[in-house]
């Protein structure tokens, strides 16, 4: 039967597509090319553990309105553990640094870490960050775009900002939200995330109770097959049809071709090239998106070693990790005493190295936190080389990213997409929704489905020069 649409892709942005369209009645049909669903956010039964692991740890935030709403669609809502008592704890120089939200209005919220910080971070370092908040929180949307053409850097300097809190917080935040270096991000891409996190004092993390693949992927193919749709893996599409002037359809890697009205392309920026002719605009664009790589390590030990869930370390480019889940404290369904997931951000400078090498620099990091890791039995490790986690978000990237709609007859999807979001699983989630929203709209159907992006609020909304009513 030939599809209202077909979907590129079984990754979060091509799932979100297909489970808003089929949901709206249209016949649809996902093509995956490798054997499973989910991309660059899957999970899968380690085969010596027998634990669910994903490709790398992940975590949500609470302001990831569309992927939220997906879940709840999905009836997987209830499989995320938010932790709210505390926003997270920063491992810095032998002290844990146990970071809260909550209380005063956006963003006098921080306020209440002072004590904590201070030990680390000289007050005068912290206040020289006023003149870069005060801009940032007098700034719109199209304002901080404007920044797109310097480093993360540059503009932290411009802005008067220690070099110490630069190295030991701006660092950081660059490596762990844009998974590039400061000296490397765009400023418009780290400043949209301040203007976020200055105008919210209610973010909290959460943290998937399930495999990634239970949380989102499976459901959300159960739910296209119950509304009519099909979803087939290991079946790469190599080319579009096209004919008077659109889109008509695939071609599919056995060489059978596949019409239908809409094409929904839902793959990651490295994949465009296969697809379209090297001239093609969105061609052209996608090369602009470098891949930023992950290692991400599984460690199983033989008794409890922390009962912390999740603890991240200040970015330094000699160590390793950035970030450790207690997968034993997060998922009821892990058999082991201890499974400590952690991520390598930006991991190119230990791409050389021997899985050994890895697991054991890994295991000393684990035990400068928890030394109980070091005197425990290690009954399994495993070590994930994930050749892009995201795109670099590079100067000029974030300005570059694509619109979804790229031709009659073809739309766009995936956390690259122009979606007002970090490159992220809801940005992808986000971007599914408006490529379903206007593939629709093409049948003439007009129907809000993508949630925008969160609006900070507290006393930032007063002071940006557009008013309160200004959108950011
Ligand atoms: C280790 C790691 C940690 C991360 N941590 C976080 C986190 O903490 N929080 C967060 O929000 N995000 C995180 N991310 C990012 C998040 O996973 C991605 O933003 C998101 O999964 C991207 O989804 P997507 O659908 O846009 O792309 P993808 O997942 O890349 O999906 C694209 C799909 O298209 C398929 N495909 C490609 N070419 C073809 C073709 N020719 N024919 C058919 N199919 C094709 C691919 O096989 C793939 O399944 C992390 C990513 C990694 C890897």
């Amino acid at each position: 039967m030939r599809p209202d649409v077909v979907i590129i892709g079984a990754g979060i942005a091509g799932l979100s597509s297909a489970v808003w369209l089929a949901e709206a009645g249209l016949k649809v049909s996902v093509f995956e090319a490798s054997d499973v669903p989910g991309g660059r956010a899957r999970s899968w039964v380690d085969p010596v553990m027998a634990d669910s692991v994903d490709i790398g740890p992940h975590i949500l935030i609470n302001k990831y309105a569309n992927m939220c709403a997906l879940l709840e669609r999905l009836g997987t809502a209830d499989q995320v553990l938010w932790q709210t008592e505390e926003l997270l704890v920063v491992f810095d120089r032998g002290r844990s640094i146990r970071f809260k939200v909550g209380g005063l209005p956006a963003p006098l919220h921080y306020l209440r870490n002072l004590p904590r910080i201070l030990p680390s971070v000289p007050l005068r370092h912290l206040l020289s960050n006023t003149r870069l908040a005060w801009n940032t929180l007098r700034s719109s949307a199209p304002e901080l775009m404007r920044l797109d053409d310097r480093s993360g850097r540059e503009h932290l300097e411009r802005c008067g900002v220690s070099d110490f809190f630069i190295d030991w917080f701006w660092a950081s935040a660059a490596i762990a939200m844009l998974a590039v270096p400061v000296e490397r991000c765009s400023a418009a891409s780290l400043m949209r995330l301040l203007g976020q996190a200055l105008g919210h004092n209610d973010i909290a993390f959460g943290m998937p109770k399930v495999g990634l693949s239970d949380l989102y992927a499976w459901p959300a193919i159960d739910f296209i097959r119950r509304h009519g749709g099909d979803v087939q893996f290991g079946c790469a599409v190599d080319g579009l049809l096209r004919g008077q002037g659109r889109i008509t359809g695939v071609r599919l890697n056995d060489g059978a071709e596949v019409e239908a009205p809409a094409v929904v392309l839902a793959v990651q920026p490295t994949a465009i090239a296969a697809l379209l002719p090297e001239t093609h605009a969105l061609a052209q664009t996608a090369r602009r998106f470098q891949p930023s790589p992950y290692i991400s390590c599984y460690l199983w030990f033989d008794r409890p070693i922390t009962t912390t869930r999740f603890w991240a370390r200040p970015w330094c480019p000699e160590r390793f990790n950035t970030d450790f889940y207690n997968l034993s404290n997060i998922r009821p369904a892990t058999r082991s005493a201890a499974l400590i997931a952690s991520n390598i951000i930006w991991s190119q400078r230990v791409e050389h190295l021997s899985d050994a090498a890895i697991i054991e620099a890994t295991r000393r990091e684990i035990a400068e936190f928890a030394p109980q890791a070091q005197r425990a039995v290690l009954l399994s490790a495993s070590v994930h080389r994930i050749p892009m986690a995201i795109a670099a978000a590079f100067p000029g990237t974030e300005t570059a990213r694509p619109r979804t709609a790229v031709e009659p007859g073809l739309w766009l999807a995936g956390d690259w997409v122009d979606s007002g979001l970090p490159y992220c699983m809801e940005s992808a989630t986000r971007s599914g929704a408006l490529a379903a929203e206007a593939v629709l709209a093409a049948c003439g159907v007009h129907r809000a489905l993508a949630l925008p992006p969160p609006k900070p609020g507290g006393l930032g909304r007063w002071l940006r020069s557009g008013g309160p009513g200004e959108d950011f």
